[in-house]
């Protein structure tokens, strides 16, 4: 409902799907796929006692592969489709005269915020759907494909650190299909802490296990998504090297991490200076779009997140009590998962080159657009 879009920090109880999850778990008919975005692993773990920041991505498949879900998939991976759409329109928009800012757009709080209080700024953000529905998109065409299945027998889970998220499944242009939704049931990381409860799994000694492939590998670069400035530094990462032709040796924007709520970085590709604003909470939204419309201030690249730190202070995380040491800890978590991955750019993710290969053609295709973007609308309040 509304209230959820306009409550992206949680003071609002959310609707829960979790009997509707429970009965097709055990649905013999139904096949369950789930999704777990980059801020879940590094804050479920507080629910049964251990300290913010704690990674536990192995235990987080863990639990789920108990709860009988029939693949565990990551949308770590949407996330790395996400950049490489993101990218390109990017890449299109600075080379051809294009809407500029572009706004990166995988923050349904936030866009919603956008639709009723910036209709004239409608053409910002990227056309490209965020990760989960990029996820639910292609486990619904591709993936349904390979494994032989109609869609609709299909059931994709989310597991979200955000309120909005529900009602971003639920926005009707976002289906790429009028038949089902790409994303049937989202839930909170603390929904998902009450399940594990629920069944009985102990999480402390729950045996870690990792994804599934082909739709649960990923990069560092989608493991930032989850923090603020991330989105911004993966699409970076994607965007120099393509407008470059070379090698990115250092791949931490440095100007990009920090967390403060509202900054400005400025990164040099091939002689020109890309201008990047980076906010988090709808007060300094409000102000960075106000300065972008009054034409006070001049940026290439946006990244809002209308949540503190980004999503890992979504509203459905564990709660953090206005405490925003809490936060800080799992931003450095999500530092600490990309810095540790092989591969930290998302254009290098093997299994998204295989995926473009094998079934989507080539970044911008029109199948990558039927399947991978959205459009926005101006919306009335009631
Ligand atoms: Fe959801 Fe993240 Fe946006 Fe918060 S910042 S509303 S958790 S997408």
């Amino acid at each position: 409902g509304q209230c959820v879009a306009v409550c992206p920090t949680g003071a609002l109880e959310e609707d829960s799907y979790i009997d509707y999850v429970w009965k097709d778990l055990v649905n013999e008919k139904k096949h369950v796929v789930v999704q777990t975005a980059p801020a879940v692993r590094v804050a479920l773990a507080e629910e049964f006692g251990f300290e913010p920041g704690t990674i536990s991505t192995g235990k987080l498949v863990g639990a789920l592969k108990l709860l009988g879900f029939d693949k565990v998939f990551d949308t770590n991976f949407g996330a790395d489709l996400t950049i490489i759409e993101e990218a390109t329109e990017f890449k299109e928009r600075l080379e051809n005269d294009g809407f500029l800012p572009m706004l990166t757009s995988c923050c349904p709080g936030w866009i919603k915020f956008l639709e009723h209080q910036f209709p004239d700024l409608i053409e910002m953000p990227s056309s490209a759907k965020s990760p989960q529905q990029m996820f639910g998109a292609i486990v619904k065409s591709f993936y349904a494909q390979k494994a032989n299945l109609d869609p609709k027998d299909i059931t994709v889970v989310s597991i979200m650190p955000c309120l909005a998220k529900k009602y971003e499944a639920s926005r009707k242009e976002i289906n790429s299909s009028p038949d089902y939704k790409d994303v049937d049931y989202v839930l909170t990381t603390r929904e998902l802490a009450k399940m594990i409860k629920e069944a009985g799994i102990n999480f402390t000694t729950v045996p870690e296990r990792a994804y599934d492939n082909p739709l649960g590998e990923s990069t560092g670069a989608a493991a930032i998504f989850g923090r603020t400035g991330g989105v911004a530094e993966a699409a970076l990462r994607t965007t120099y090297e393509w407008l470059t032709g070379k090698e990115l040796k250092t791949v931490e924007f440095q100007a990009l991490h920090g967390y403060e709520s509202l900054r400005v970085a400025e990164v040099e590709i091939n002689g020109q200076i890309i201008k990047i604003g980076v906010a988090y909470g709808l007060g300094n939204a409000r102000k960075l779009l106000e300065a972008i419309r009054n034409k006070k201030i001049d940026l290439h690249l946006i990244e809002i997140m209308a949540c503190p730190g980004g999503c890992v202070g979504g509203g459905g995380q564990p709660y953090h009590h206005g405490n925003f040491e809490v936060i800080k800890k799992r931003i450095d978590a999500l530092n600490v998962i990309d810095r540790t991955k092989v591969i930290r750019k998302s254009h290098e993710n093997p299994y998204i080159l295989r995926l473009y290969n094998e079934y989507l053609e080539k970044p911008g295709s029109d199948k990558a657009h039927k399947l991978l973007h959205t459009h926005y609308l101006e919306r009335e309040w009631l």
